[in-house]
């Protein structure tokens, strides 16, 4: 059996080993006699996992006390909705800042649950290379939250830095570079994300929010939705995504077991590094994104001659490289280089592109 070389932006590839466990778990989990699909959420099977998960996620990631971990459903794109309807609080107000297409859409949405300030714009003739100087933000200083994409997806722009907002929360959709490294949560009222970039399957949720922004939410709010009620009930006010969770909480332990974040961190620049240094050596592949914001998990890139994308492409999976076609809004090829995408893949890669370049300039 030959695995694809895999650089799907989500849901992206997950770490062999953690699918080969799941394999054999598959008919009878620990001796149960049964898939972990089939448990009870209720029962003492289940909730073992959960709270292995759980605990993993608070170690990995250095969660402080005073957040709660929600394993909630709907994806990012629901928390659009549902971190206005749970954070806005009582001036309804909130700031945006656009980055690219997923913040753009953070902010349209928010638009129906109160009064939206857009604190900056990134685009530059409808494209998004870098981040607005946090200095040039305007914030609202009664606003219940800050609202940012620290990594956008399809643009390929990463936060490197945390900006100040002061005593206004900061919310994060962190979903495409969540535990790609270490962060400090202390810095943040919210961060969310989706778990089908780095952390599992599609279908799970997760959102790290701090005790004191809870109880918050408008009257409106679908009580399984409300981020207190999914607190107050370690996020089974109704059946969580359980088969999800447990595939999260293999994957948290295959990170411990790479050195924790900080050891993941260290391959990832390893990885990114090798790909910039690949496209920037070049006379024919481009990227650009600002050096300072560019994202070590997304690289999207573009071939001098647009017309050759397509032999681009078939090469590629003539060698097992597959998803590199970017996002329909940008075009060129995005190459998604997730934590479980090894350092031989990138490899294989760049190995690749210059085969291409020599062949085709
Ligand atoms: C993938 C992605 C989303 C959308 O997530 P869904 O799970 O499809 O709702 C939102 N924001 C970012 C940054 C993403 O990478």
């Amino acid at each position: 059996m030959a695995r694809a070389i895999n650089f799907s932006a989500g849901p992206a590839a997950l770490p062999e080993p953690v699918l080969k466990q799941a394999a054999e778990e598959m008919l009878d989990w620990h001796g149960s006699g049964m898939s972990v699909m089939e448990m009870s959420h209720r029962g003492s099977e289940f909730i073992s996992i959960y709270e292995e998960a759980i605990a993993l996620l608070r170690e990995l990631l250095a969660v402080p006390d005073n957040y709660k971990i929600l394993f909630m459903q709907g994806g990012a794109l629901a928390e659009n909705a549902l971190i206005p309807m749970n954070l806005l609080g009582p001036t309804a107000k909130a700031d945006y800042v656009i980055t690219g297409s997923w913040s753009k859409k953070s902010y349209k949405e928010a638009q129906r649950y109160g009064s939206i300030n857009l604190a900056a714009d990134a685009a530059q003739d409808g494209k998004y290379r870098g981040i607005p100087p946090v200095a040039q933000w305007k914030l609202t200083p009664d606003a219940g939250y800050v609202h940012v994409c620290t990594n956008e997806t399809i643009d390929g722009v990463e936060f490197f830095f945390t900006p100040d907002t002061g005593k206004v929360p900061l919310v994060a959709d962190i979903s495409s570079h969540f535990m790609s490294r270490p962060m400090d949560i202390i810095n943040y009222g919210a961060v969310y994300g989706g778990a089908q970039k780095n952390i599992g399957p599609a279908g799970l949720t997760i959102v790290i929010v701090r005790e004191d922004l809870l109880g918050r939410a408008h009257p409106l709010t679908p009580t399984a939705f409300d981020f207190k009620t999914v607190a107050e009930s370690d996020s089974m006010y109704n059946t969580p995504p359980t088969y999800a969770i447990y595939i999260a909480g293999l994957v948290f332990k295959w990170m411990k077991a790479q050195g924790g974040l900080a050891g993941i961190e260290q391959r990832n620049i390893e990885k990114a590094k090798l790909l910039y240094d690949t496209i920037d050596a070049s006379g024919f592949y481009s990227n650009t994104v600002d050096k300072d914001a560019r994202s070590r998990m997304n690289v999207p890139f573009f071939l001098k001659d647009e017309a050759l994308n397509a032999d681009f492409l078939k090469g590629a999976k003539e060698r097992g490289m597959v998803q590199l076609r970017g996002h329909r809004s940008v075009g060129g090829m995005r190459a998604s280089i997730y934590n479980a995408m090894p350092i031989e893949g990138v490899r294989a890669l760049v190995e690749y592109m210059r085969d291409f370049e020599k062949a085709h300039a």
